[in-house]
């Protein structure tokens, strides 16, 4: 059963809510902090566990993606990087350790800026630059058991994409919004794909857990900062951590009236499996 590619009733079959964070700028330590405070508060309050998923922007630089154009290059070693993991170090060890799950975020820059490229050159760029960097996320960062990704504005390129994930460790990917199909991705000349499904299933090795009972935090947006195309000051960040902590409340409220719980992916994916072997 473990093995098959229907979708499974189990995901689905006790209320849940994922509490996700995409952490992806220079704010990754505060952002980190800032969501912890309010996630402790509202745990206090609540007397519930509230696991998080927290997707670390690991990636090649901005210029690289949008200046170079061969393959090879992307397969050559990580020389310059983006690295959220080693921003984020001593407190993403302790929130593993604490039973929150880390995951992999990744933008496909050079997909979304690179139109004078056919969609093939760019799927071979992609390919061999989710190899690279997936080989050296587990090279550097064995300990924090990554087998969670999100792609980058949820935007999936291409779904061949994953069988290269899949080497790299990917066995759950969060970047599924079905209601996006057909529409453009940010401002880019770039549309989104027809989603693989609009529920919880799991297609050639991969849970694909579509948005939904899902929240999504951003670690620039809890705090005052000024990145150039995203600017709030403290007051609008003292806004957001409280709206995030009344949501959170709510969301806690509602799963307790059922029994419910929050949930990280891994943890979904462990209750899964083990009802999987259940059923065998
Ligand atoms: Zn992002």
């Amino acid at each position: 059963m473990s093995d098959s590619e229907d979708g499974s009733a189990h995901w689905t079959s006790r209320a849940h809510h994922f509490v996700t964070v995409d952490a992806e700028t220079c704010h990754i330590p505060e952002g980190i902090d800032a969501v912890c405070a309010v996630r402790e508060r509202v745990e206090a309050e609540q007397g519930m566990e509230i696991p998080i998923t927290w997707f670390i922007r690991f990636q090649r630089t901005w210029d690289e993606y949008v200046q170079i154009d061969a393959a090879d290059y992307f397969s050559g070693p990580i020389t310059k990087a983006f690295d959220g993991f080693e921003l984020g170090k001593p407190q993403l060890l302790r929130l593993r350790k604490r039973g929150d799950e880390i995951g992999w975020h990744y933008h496909a820059y050079s997909y979304v800026h690179r139109d004078d490229l056919s969609h093939e050159k760019k799927v071979a760029i992609l390919g061999a630059d989710l190899a690279a960097c997936g080989a050296e996320i587990r090279r550097r960062y064995r300990e924090f058991e990554i087998q969670s990704f999100r792609w980058g504005w949820f935007f999936v390129p291409d779904y061949s994409l994953f069988a290269v994930l899949n080497d790299v460790g990917v066995r759950i990917d969060a970047s599924i919004m079905p209601q996006l199909a057909g529409r453009k991705v940010q401002k880019f000349n770039v549309t989104h794909p027809v989603s693989i499904t609009d529920e919880p299933r799991k297609i050639g090795g991969t849970w694909f857990v579509p948005f939904a009972r899902t929240s999504l935090i951003h670690d620039y947006n809890m705090v005052s900062h000024d990145l150039g195309w995203s600017a709030q000051d403290e007051q609008q960040a003292t806004q957001s951590r409280e709206a995030l902590e009344t949501r959170l409340s709510a969301i806690a409220n509602e799963l307790g009236a059922v029994e419910g719980a929050f949930l990280t992916y891994e943890k979904a994916l462990a209750r899964e499996n083990a009802f999987a072997a259940d059923r065998v």
